[in-house]
């Protein structure tokens, strides 16, 4: 079974051209797909027409790989809990657009169906689209709004967050179940060439949310959190989300809140999505109850690390130390893992991955797809080609061979899945 490839008129219709095969990307050359990795394109996924590019296939009769003449590219957003496993592959022309913040993955059309090269990873439904209501949405922000009429991050978290962002961790909040986002800092430590939050002045891509402009009190975190974390089917509190800055910047703020929370509430996990920068305060957080972490990193080699989140004063061996801190305190590790075909499962990487595992005692990795340009990060990062690579399943079997007790997955697992992840934890 091979899909073949799509393009786009350029108006946002879409149209398969079946003298072309589909094909995917490592890096910045086009491979073709071995049949085993093409899935339906799951639920909720989209599709994208590529601006100033050309599709790249393999010719139906010749069985040469060459452009497609019908079109733009098109390329696929395939939705959290899955994986993808190739880049959608194109030639990108001179003046074409650099493409927003979203990933790219490739896509195809088989059967009246379309088809993508992904795994799921993650069996975790919290964020499937077909699970989100937008009337108990509405009631919820209703509701919280009323009974929380002075907390601005509430109302943040309301107006921004649920009803402009769309966001569905805080969906899920105003829906009264599973993870609730507590965003907490305006600023940062780090300068993420492809930061969601915040992106320069000079560069033609903006930021997928704008960033927290207030710092939320102690009070002001604990009166939504503690109902949500009694109330909630398998609760979790999360520091760190998309339209803040670095949570760590806040960590005074952070440890009184859990502090105060932990007088009202045993229940559920307190969670922090961070860039690692500062295991002191790691400590701090640990010492007073802080659950599990997750570090984010385009990769797991301090060059092409540092390359990417531009630190100011901090370096790679610290978000290295946070790890080893919540380990040595019992706590869930997590890497939120940007997987970037080409790159991510390059023999480097995976020695680097390796050593990683070993030195932090790492709980899970969470395989997450990069929402980037291929093209405009492989230029900002100075990669001019990608050797030979492992394969994005290749690599998570690797890993998974030598590691049997690390866990894969997409999302920071609940208290009950901390204790047993393979809890049928069913919502
Ligand atoms: S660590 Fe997060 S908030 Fe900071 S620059 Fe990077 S993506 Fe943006």
């Amino acid at each position: 079974m091979s899909p073949y490839v799509l393009y786009s008129d350029g108006k946002g219709n879409i149209f398969e051209d079946t003298s072309l095969y589909a094909v995917g990307r490592y890096g910045w050359d086009a491979v073709p797909v071995h049949e085993s990795e093409w899935i339906e394109l799951p639920d909720g996924g989209s599709l994208y027409e590529l601006p100033g590019r050309q599709g790249i296939g393999i010719d139906v009769e010749s069985g040469e790989m060459r452009l497609c003449e019908k079109g733009w590219a098109v390329a696929a957003f395939i939705p959290p809990a899955h994986t993808g496993l190739y880049l959608a592959a194109y030639e990108t022309g001179p003046d074409a657009p650099t493409l927003p913040l979203f990933c790219y993955t490739a896509t195809g059309w088989h059967n009246d169906k379309f088809y993508v090269p992904a795994v799921r990873i993650e069996r975790d439904i919290r964020q499937e689209c077909s699970g989100f209501d937008a009337g108990k949405v509405q009631e919820g922000v209703k509701h919280m709004l009323e009974a929380y009429p002075h907390n601005r991050l509430v109302k943040h978290l309301a107006e921004n967050c649920a009803l402009t962002y769309h966001c569905p961790a805080a969906r899920n909040y105003f829906m009264g179940r599973w993870e609730c986002p507590v965003p907490s800092s305006p600023a940062c430590n780090a300068n993420c060439i492809g930061c969601i939050s915040f992106q320069p002045a000079e560069e033609t891509i903006v930021s997928t949310q704008d960033r927290l402009t207030f710092k939320p009190t102690a009070a002001e975190i604990v009166e939504y959190t503690v109902p949500h974390l009694e109330t909630a089917p398998y609760p979790i509190i999360s520091w760190g989300q998309g339209c803040e800055g670095e949570p760590l910047l806040m960590w005074e703020t952070i440890r009184d809140s859990i502090i105060e929370i932990r007088k009202h509430t045993d229940k559920g996990s307190i969670n922090i999505n961070t860039n690692g920068s500062r295991p002191a305060a790691v400590e701090e957080l640990m010492k007073v109850g802080l659950n599990s972490i997750r570090v984010s990193m385009n990769s797991v080699q301090p060059d092409i690390y540092t390359k990417y989140y531009q630190p100011n004063n901090y370096v790679f061996d610290d978000i290295v130390e946070s790890l080893r801190v919540v380990n040595r305190y019992g706590g869930w590790s997590s890497i939120n893992y940007f997987v970037f075909p080409g790159m991510t499962d390059s023999v480097e990487e995976y020695e680097a991955l390796r050593a990683l595992i070993k030195d932090t005692g790492l709980s899970m990795i969470q395989w997450r797809n990069f929402n980037i340009d291929p093209d405009w990060y492989l230029g900002k990062m100075g990669v001019t080609e990608t050797g030979d690579c492992l394969g994005v399943v290749q690599l998570m079997e690797l890993i998974h061979a030598e590691f049997p007790n690390l866990k894969y997955g997409y999302f920071n697992p609940p208290a009950e899945r901390m204790k047993n992840f393979d809890v049928d934890f069913a919502h």
